[in-house]
């Protein structure tokens, strides 16, 4: 049995550069194979945040792709979901089968970069909605939300699976030393996958209470990112050695260069938060050659990934509930995402809600 729909619903519609507006929009209708959503819970991303404030897509679009909630409505060629299923979706699917599949290289996909999940406009993930569509090909990416699970858990298993894949591109050994600079919600994560790991961590970051938090998500030692003596650290740390890898989760060019002299040799920098095409920065070439310091990048979610993701936020064994400092309801959309663009020492993963249904 299909659940009633109204026609219209509120919508977050992306107008231009900061400008967010809370408009009545028309649920969208699904096709035989798609389903509809009620949307509970759509994290805040910082890639969301960067086409909101700097404009790179054409308006009007209605983002939100960190989105959990309850199966509504199902077209008649749906398998294996039903109306009233609660739901993590991701709005990303690969192909699986293109020549970019075959090399792993899933973001790359033509189909991966098609967004098949909208509230209507062009489709951008429509979770500051209170409906989205899930289109056929996005169907192989929603995941069920176990009973004693919340929708806020649900949606976080996107940025999770984000930094699972990063971590899978480091060749490293248990007990290796690793930096992982900036400590925010995707710095956490890092930190607590890579020490459930046997990895020994070392945490940057600028906010001394985000250097607790550090410690408390299980990284082995942290430091000022600021601090002069910080090489020296690193140093003494490795016993000379120098790093294994280093994470980079803040845009910050200087410190690519610092963690590169900061490796051994054979060691790797991963970028995680230059997101911007089209600046450059000077790089030694020649300690990419001689010393072979790899300097690789990782963007955007693996989805052969996301049955272990599932497990390791179902089960807790990756607690995602400390990360969630804030949320905010529909409506206060564009204040959820001027606090996630300008976090406070107490803030990290900010996330929009609606109803009571969240918790
Ligand atoms: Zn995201
Ligand atoms: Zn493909």
């Amino acid at each position: 049995m299909n659940r009633p729909i109204p026609k219209n619903m509120k919508a977050v519609v992306y107008r231009g550069v900061d400008d967010l507006r809370v408009e009545s929009v028309p649920v969208p209708r699904i096709g035989k194979n798609e389903i509809l959503v009620q949307v509970a819970a759509c994290g805040v991303c910082p890639t969301d945040i960067k086409k909101i404030h700097q404009g790179t897509q054409v308006p009007p679009r209605i983002y939100g792709h960190e989105t959990a909630g309850t199966i509504v409505k199902a077209g008649a060629g749906v398998r294996g979901l039903a109306v009233g299923d609660r739901v993590g979706l991701h709005h990303h699917v690969p192909c699986m089968d293109c020549h970019f599949c075959r090399h792993r290289a899933f973001a790359q996909c033509e189909t991966y970069k098609r967004t098949g999940i909208t509230a209507g406009f062009e489709p951008a993930g429509g979770g500051y909605a209170e409906y989205v569509r899930v289109m056929d090909f996005c169907l192989p990416g929603v995941v069920k939300i176990p009973a004693r699970n919340s929708f806020l858990e649900g949606a976080m298993l996107e940025p999770v699976n984000t930094v699972l894949k990063g971590i899978r591109q480091l060749p490293l050994l248990a007990d290796d030393i690793v930096l992982v600079a900036g400590a925010g919600p995707i710095g956490l994560l890092f930190i607590r996958l890579l020490a459930l790991q046997g990895i020994r961590v070392v945490a940057t970051d600028l906010i001394e209470s985000r250097r607790r938090l550090a410690k408390s998500f299980g990284a082995w030692k942290t430091a000022d990112g600021a601090d002069p003596e910080l090489m020296g650290k690193l140093g003494k740390l490795t016993q000379g050695r120098g790093l294994d890898a280093a994470v980079i989760c803040v845009p910050v060019d200087a410190v690519v260069a610092q963690a590169q002299a900061a490796l051994r040799g054979g060691g790797t920098v991963l970028l995680f938060a230059h997101t911007v095409r089209g600046k450059t920065a000077p790089v030694d070439l020649g300690v990419v050659c001689v010393d072979e310091k790899s300097l690789g990048g990782s963007y955007s979610s693996d989805f052969t990934l996301q049955r272990e993701v599932a497990r390791l936020v179902f089960s807790r064994r990756l607690d995602v509930r400390e990360l969630i400092t804030h949320t905010f309801p529909l409506e206060s959309t564009s204040d959820a995402v001027a606090l996630a663009a300008k976090p406070t020492p107490e803030s990290l993963k900010v996330v929009v809600v609606q109803g009571t249904q969240a918790g």
